[in-house]
């Protein structure tokens, strides 16, 4: 039996046959704790009946984890130089199917639908390139997939601001964007010293789990969208000002002042301070006065 490929020997070894460099610009910060990996894949649920989807499997450390617990696994890889190393480190996991693709460019529906049963349990399990993190999972969530739960390592900041509650320096656009489709949480936290080069930043692992149904009802989805940003474009701003700028174009400062104040939402606050449900009343509230 081969040892894991995220032992550092292995991996090392690995790299030095394919004389593989790694590429800073793809992200590419390898782990190589078998362990740590075998956590992450515990924490998104696998059973055997899963599917799993991954995001950027490198030279399959966390791929051979998924898919000893797995029924398949579906992993997109933007670098063609790891397809033949892929080929190789894969070899025992027939059930394994890679794709070179860049996943913000897929047809992540098709994907699915052709490679898993209808109703099949699914989970993405990632260790997602750092420059990429929010457009992949925004991704991931707008695009609403039939997937249970997402386990996915990202920098510290950035799971911290998903997972985020009102009220917290980290709580943004990210975090009511995110928690809208998904319930977020902070599973546990990596060190720099485990992956392979190591990163300048500390890491997360963040998990999603979809809703059935979005928490708020929401009277039309982009407008909400628009005010939650519109209201965090200038954080120390209050909420006024910067409602006040958004709808420059259809209302005065004072009409907007009103409507804040037929909600009962205080305009001296800040964005920061406002729940999901008080954006989806701000929502309501504005709808008659967008084009
Ligand atoms: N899964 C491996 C591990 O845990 O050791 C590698 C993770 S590494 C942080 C990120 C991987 O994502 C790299 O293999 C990189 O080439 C790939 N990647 C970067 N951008 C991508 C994209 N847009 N689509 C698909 N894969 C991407």
């Amino acid at each position: 039996m081969k040892k894991d490929i995220a032992t550092p020997t292995r991996t090392q070894e690995i790299l030095k046959k394919f004389g593989f460099r790694f590429k800073k610009s793809l992200g590419q910060n390898f782990l190589i704790d078998p362990n740590i990996l075998a956590n992450i894949v515990e924490a998104a649920g696998v059973r055997e009946d899963t599917g799993v989807i991954e995001i950027g499997p490198g030279i399959g450390a966390l791929t051979e984890q998924s898919a000893k617990q797995a029924k398949n696994v579906l992993a997109f890889e933007i670098d063609q130089r790891l397809l033949p190393i892929l080929k190789e480190t894969m070899e025992p996991y027939p059930h394994v199917k890679v794709v070179n693709e860049d996943v913000l460019k897929t047809d992540l529906h098709r994907y699915i639908s052709d490679y898993f049963q209808p109703g099949q349990d699914l989970a993405v399990v990632a260790n997602l390139p750092y420059y990429v993190t929010t457009p992949i999972l925004m991704k991931l969530l707008e695009e609403k997939l039939p997937v249970r739960v997402m386990v996915v390592m990202m920098q510290t900041e950035v799971a911290e601001r998903i997972a985020a509650s009102p009220g917290s320096k980290a709580y943004g656009s990210l975090s009511i964007a995110a928690q809208y489709y998904a319930r977020a949480e902070t599973v546990f936290h990596v060190p720099r010293t485990v992956f392979m080069p190591q990163p300048n930043v500390d890491s997360a692992i963040l998990r999603l789990t979809r809703r059935d149904a979005p928490p708020v009802n929401v009277t039309d989805e982009e407008l909400f969208f628009k005010i939650v940003r519109g209201s965090f474009v200038q954080r120390r701003k209050t909420l006024l000002n910067n409602l006040s700028k958004l709808f420059e174009d259809t209302l005065t400062k004072q009409e907007t002042a009103e409507k804040l104040q037929e909600i009962g939402i205080d305009g001296t606050r800040r964005a920061e301070s406002l729940t999901m449900k008080e954006f989806a009343a701000l929502t309501g509230a504005f709808h008659r006065y967008t084009g």
